[in-house]
């Protein structure tokens, strides 16, 4: 199979839920997790006669979104009815932005193993959120807590091409949207949602292919990987002969398959009309700017700024730079170690690997992830050591510093005893020293892992390798 004739073509639509204590168009709390009904009236419910009343911060915070993509934010905007039937929309339309969204032509960079890149992005728009469905054995229930929350969603150019570059801009827009606060963007909680267009074009030719369309994929890992199957099932199909056909799809985390939801006869119609029970909103210049010198320090200044402060590389300052509460947690460490660069390296291959993501809080205070990477800057303690306290100060509040002294795990670093250590070794692996002296020198390795054994894991390898070596290319004959 040729599966490198086609490219794939992307386009994102995310919704993301405004950061407001209350609804857009009604005063009802938005809490997760509220017992089901609890947090609805009249207005988000629909009931005839209701009237909405605008959320003046849900509006400022996305123009903050807006401004923060880089977008232009329009001075006149307009509420319509966006019209469907479905059992979560009791009112049967969703209050949306049509001809006059709030922000259009924005861009969002985004940084891969292959590189940086800028996705424009078409548009942003404010709605509102529909009710949720609870499906059970007895019939299908609906919670309105949700419906009326605000939403922003933000609709990219078809630009994007891989699973990797989907999850890099997803990565992205969650790093500025939760730097303006105008989303926290809980993937599992559903406060960011995705919908993913796709298709397959020949490469070098422009003509697009048939597209399909997956809907709410609710993690960065099933966005990447729904787009990576979808890539592969319409690569087969095409190279087979057979057509795509236009359809909306949705994926499966159990079988990590998209599966046919509904095929698409013809475009949906919304019959769109204007919102007539909210006013046309006119934007001051003056507001644009009160709001514009609010902006806080986003993700892309951050990274820069980080990268030139701390050493770090442009790919790792990106990375901590996009996730507001990783890239505090570094900071406050960094602040207390002379070695950031090994902090940074410690902190994303280790520590990370055991810290929730979502948002990402860590069980180490920064104060001792910031003594343990001293310990390992100076030389006072070895990797292999390093892992092991970090192991342990997972589950205790403990010094590292105190607990290596304590325990005795501080790295052997005096020569005269590790040289003592090291004319063992040679003595007891006569067999690894003559393979060696043969040329053999892959034996080192072996030499390496007895004198580390030797030492309780505690010598410092690069003084051990450097004495082993001085050691062999002595003279062979006094053994
Ligand atoms: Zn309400």
């Amino acid at each position: 199979m040729d599966e490198t004739r086609y490219e794939a073509v992307i386009g994102l639509e995310v919704h993301a839920e405004l950061k407001t204590a209350s609804k857009i168009f009604c005063s009802c709390r938005t809490d997760f997790g509220a017992p089901p009904n609890t947090q609805c009236c009249p207005v988000c419910m629909g009931l005839p006669g209701a009237l909405p009343t605008l959320n003046r911060r849900a509006m400022e915070l996305a123009i903050l979104a807006g401004l923060a993509l880089d977008g232009e934010i329009a001075e006149k905007m307009r509420f319509d009815r966006k019209q469907y039937a479905y059992p979560d929309l009791p009112k049967a339309y969703q209050i949306s932005q049509d001809k006059y969204p709030l922000c259009r032509n924005g861009r969002l960079r985004i940084r891969t193993e292959e590189g940086e890149r800028e996705i424009r992005i078409l548009r942003l728009h404010v709605e509102e959120d529909a009710g949720k469905l609870i499906h059970t054995e007895a019939g299908t229930l609906v919670d309105h807590n949700r419906s009326g929350i605000g939403l922003i969603e933000i609709v990219s150019a078809p630009e994007l091409h891989t699973p990797e570059e989907v999850s890099a801009y997803l990565r992205a827009l969650r790093g500025v949207l939760q730097a303006v606060g105008a989303s926290d963007c809980r993937m599992q909680e559903g406060s960011m949602r995705c919908d993913v267009n796709l298709s397959l074009r020949k490469r070098g030719e422009d003509t697009l292919g048939v597209r399909t369309e997956i809907k709410n994929l609710n993690s960065f890992s099933f966005a990447e990987k729904a787009v990576r199957y979808e890539i592969e099932r319409q690569t087969a199909l095409l190279l087979a002969g057979e057509r795509i056909e236009s359809e909306t799809r949705r994926y499966n985390e159990a079988t990590g398959r998209t599966d046919l939801m509904r095929r698409k006869e013809s475009s949906e119609d919304y019959r769109f009309l204007p919102e007539v029970n909210l006013p046309v909103l006119h934007l001051l210049p003056e507001e644009l700017d009160r709001l514009r010198k609010t902006l806080p320090e986003l993700p892309q200044e951050r990274e820069a700024r980080m990268s030139k402060t701390y050493g770090i590389s442009p790919n790792d300052a990106a990375f901590l730079a996009a996730d507001p509460e990783l890239s505090a947690y570094f900071e406050a460490a960094a602040k207390q170690t002379s070695y950031p660069v090994r902090l940074c390296n410690l902190l994303l291959c280790e520590l990370l690997r055991h810290c929730p993501s979502d948002p990402f809080s860590s069980p180490v205070r920064a104060e001792r992830f910031a003594e343990l990477t001293e310990l390992l800057g100076e030389g006072s303690i070895n990797g292999t050591t390093a892992k092991t306290l970090l192991a342990r100060m997972l589950h205790e509040d403990l010094s590292p510093r105190l607990c290596a002294e304590e325990e005795g795990l501080l790295q052997i670093r005096d020569p005269k005893a590790l040289t003592e250590m090291a004319e063992a070794v040679l003595r007891e692996n006569a067999r690894a020293v003559r393979d060696y002296r043969s040329g053999k020198t892959a034996a080192l390795r072996a030499l390496q892992g007895r004198l580390m054994a030797k030492s309780g894991g505690r010598a410092d390898p690069v003084l051990g390798e450097r004495l082993l070596l001085s050691l062999l290319s002595a003279s062979p004959s006094e053994e």
